[in-house]
């Protein structure tokens, strides 16, 4: 399970990203970090790259299938 310390710099969203899933391979549109649908793994993925192709494998679980659980966010611009 995902773990933070200062809540000031985390908000709760409902963004339709969150809701995706991603087969190994797949190139994402948010870095962040994907948690494995079946058996909870956690990983980093940047901007742009692809989930690992082969990172870890459950037989009795099913397929591997991430989904978006933070995804880091460019500070917005200062006005
Ligand atoms: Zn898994």
């Amino acid at each position: 399970m995902a773990q933070y310390k200062n809540s000031e710099h985390m908000v709760q969203a409902n963004a339709a990203a969150f809701d995706k899933e991603w087969l190994p391979g797949q190139v994402v549109v948010n870095a962040g970090i994907y948690r494995c649908k079946a058996c909870g793994d956690e990983i980093v993925v940047d901007k742009g790259a692809a989930t690992p192709q082969s990172h870890h494998n459950h037989s009795i679980l099913g397929p591997v299938v991430w989904k978006l659980l933070v995804f880091a966010q460019k500070h917005p611009p200062r006005s």
